[in-house]
């Protein structure tokens, strides 16, 4: 009931007039009812008729004092008829004549009514009457009293006569006006939030489209934010698609080149002992290769989930670089690159030994990779403030300004010609290593100049043992 936004603006708007007219009513009734505008014109006419008694008592020759009570009450009775009003002759506080003696219950004087000259008495049923008090020759009086008007009863005629047209006038046409703004208001404002809620059907069924951001403030904010969703929505969506297609695609290069190979061993077409040992050499390097990459994705799944375990220890970093270097020695041998390191009084800092000596390999690794023969690769640790700074620089080709934001994006290869080989990565290390130092409250960046070489700059804060730094990393 009255879910719609039109008719809830419309039953505001019809309330608002009730409210409105009802107030506007009642003040009218109030000011009505209070005023004593009735009573004072009745005893305008009170006025005007003792004036008038006075005259025809005068003209008819009446003299209460002289005439009988019976002709007085005659002429005050022919005068009640052209005035209309209740005529009583007094003296002395006694009741000569009255008008009206046998047609209303007789006046309960009071003695106070002869000292006012207007005022309120009643009568003996307790009807309230207005009169007017005035004096005559000889110790004659003269009173004359009309009924006091009944307020409500005039009012309410009053009301239905005059005011109710007028006002059930202004209740139509505000009821009209009423209804053509809820239909404006509700196009103005449900117009577009209907769009709004199209689009996110539509974005349901798998069709993307961005919102104009018009009509009034908050929708269009609420516009915004739902081009900003879907645009993630979609961004999201292609790398889950680009994610399963490296995927595929890095499994299916060994994997073809296994088959292939065994196929080979049991067709018979490889039988002489060092054929058979380089068939063996290929599918136990194409199965490392699976492996690793079975090991990264299992990391960045587990990393992206927020459930790796990073243990908490000391590391003494120089010690944990040196080895690093040690490792990778003969491998920087083999390419003919000159592996130095540069480690002033490294700090030890809070950490996963594992994780950060991964991350260091990988950099080291890929240093040497990308640098010729005769090339140079530079380790380089040194304390800035609360903060160790670790460098691996190398003497090789270089990134390219445009791919420098890039290389750190899941599969991402620079050179796709490098790609496959025994030791070859798939593009994960960088996404990899970048994680675990974020993990550790650090930060990895690299820097390069094309025939410059590179160089990959590690960050890591040096926690005190108390402090909660190994934070679990989800990702947004
Ligand atoms: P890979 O396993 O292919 O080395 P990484 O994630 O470690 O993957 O690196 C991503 C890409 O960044 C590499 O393919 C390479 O093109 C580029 N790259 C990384 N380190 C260097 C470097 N020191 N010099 C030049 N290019 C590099």
């Amino acid at each position: 009931m009255f879910t719609s936004l039109r008719t809830r603006l419309w039953l505001t708007y019809l309330l608002l007039i009730g409210v409105v007219l009802g107030i506007i009513g009642i003040a009218l009734i109030t000011i009505l009812v209070f005023n004593p505008t009735l009573d004072r014109a009745a005893f305008q006419r009170l006025d005007v008729a003792a004036v008038a008694i006075q005259r025809i008592l005068h003209r008819s020759g009446a003299r209460p004092g002289t005439m009988p009570a019976v002709q007085l009450r005659e002429a005050v009775i022919r005068a009640d008829e052209l005035v209309d009003a209740r005529i009583l002759i007094l003296h002395d506080g006694e009741i000569l004549a009255d008008s009206r003696a046998d047609a209303a219950p007789p006046l309960r004087l009071q003695p106070q009514t002869e000292t006012g000259p207007r005022g309120l008495l009643r009568d003996r049923s307790g009807q309230p009457w207005l009169y007017q008090f005035s004096q005559l020759d000889d110790g004659f009086s003269l009173l004359v009293a009309t009924p006091r008007p009944r307020r409500v009863a005039t009012l309410l005629s009053l009301f239905s006569d005059e005011l109710l047209p007028p006002l059930a006038l202004a209740a139509g046409l505000a009821l009209l006006l009423s209804l053509l703004l809820s239909f404006l208001m509700a196009r103005w404002i449900a117009g577009p939030l209907q769009r709004v809620a199209d689009a996110a059907r539509a974005v349901s069924q798998g069709q993307y489209q961005t919102l104009p951001l018009e009509g009034p403030q908050e929708v269009r904010e609420l516009a915004d934010s739902f081009n900003q969703m879907t645009h993630r929505v979609q961004a999201s969506q292609k790398s889950q698609r680009d994610f399963v297609a490296n995927v595929s695609h890095e499994l299916k290069t060994p994997l073809t080149s296994i088959q292939g190979f065994a196929q080979a061993i049991l067709d018979g077409t490889v039988t002489t002992p060092a054929a058979l040992r380089q068939a063996a050499e290929v599918i136990f390097s194409e199965a490392g290769r699976m492996h690793r990459l079975v090991v990264d994705l299992l990391d960045l799944a587990r990393l992206d989930a927020g459930t790796l375990e990073f243990t908490r220890s000391s590391i003494e970093l120089a010690g944990l670089l040196k080895s690093v270097a040690e490792k990778l020695t003969p491998q920087a041998r083999e390419a003919q690159v000159h592996l130095r390191t540069d480690l002033d009084q490294l700090p030890n800092i809070i950490g996963d030994g594992d994780r950060l000596a991964q991350v260091f390999t990988n950099l080291v690794d890929n240093a040497l990779k990308y640098t010729p023969a005769d090339g140079e690769v530079q380790i380089r640790g040194r304390q800035i403030g609360d903060r160790v700074e670790v460098s691996v620089a190398d003497s090789g080709p270089g990134i390219p300004p445009a791919e420098l934001p890039r290389i750190f994006e899941r599969f991402y290869q620079l050179d796709k010609s490098r790609r496959g080989g025994s030791g070859r990565g798939v593009g994960l290390g960088l996404a990899i290593a970048h994680e675990i130092v974020e993990a550790h409250g650090g930060s990895l960046q690299a820097r390069s100049e094309p025939g410059q070489g590179s160089v990959f700059t590690v960050v890591l804060p040096i926690v005190q043992p108390d402090d909660p730094t190994m934070v679990a990393r989800r990702r947004r």
